[in-house]
């Protein structure tokens, strides 16, 4: 489905959440509107992030204090099929409580885990609970992939 005829079955999001899931692969950009659509029922959640260029992902890996151990070409961000979410409590962003039994990001956990999404509160190596992703696929295999047309995303999660 494309991304319109997600939006007019789901119904439209705030701007900057549109924005950011207009910038996805088709394939996230399903389950990743799916997951936006019972947040925004919660509360005001948007999506704050979507696709990084390479050149963006750069000067974010450069940035001191440091947010990120990805260069460009090393994030799933470069590749679409990464979000980031945030919670807006009367227009201000939010970030905690970020862990245990109040932490904010508990429905985003539900719901990542629910419509199959990846979520970053369970990665081993940063504890990242705003961010979802599509599958675990390396990024040195996406970088190859889409760098050479060699196989197409569905192809390499064997949809
Ligand atoms: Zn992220």
């Amino acid at each position: 489905m494309s991304h319109r005829q997600l939006r007019d079955r789901y119904g439209m999001l705030d701007k900057r959440s549109e924005d950011n899931l207009w910038t996805l692969q088709p394939l996230a950009a399903l389950k990743v509107r799916q997951m936006m659509t019972a947040l925004r029922g919660l509360a005001d959640w948007k999506l704050i992030c979507g696709i990084r260029t390479y050149a963006e992902q750069d000067s974010l890996y450069k940035k001191r204090p440091r947010v990120t151990r990805a260069k460009g070409g090393q994030s799933m961000h470069n590749f679409g099929i990464a979000a980031d979410v945030c919670l807006f409590v009367d227009g201000k962003d939010v970030w905690t409580p970020s862990e245990g039994a109040d932490s904010i990001y508990k429905p985003v956990a539900a719901l990542a885990h629910k419509l199959g999404l990846v979520w970053g509160g369970d990665f081993k190596s940063i504890y990242d609970p705003g961010h979802v992703q599509l599958g675990e696929l390396p990024t040195a295999i996406l970088h190859h992939a889409y760098t050479t047309g060699s196989a197409t995303l569905a192809q390499l999660l064997q949809l």
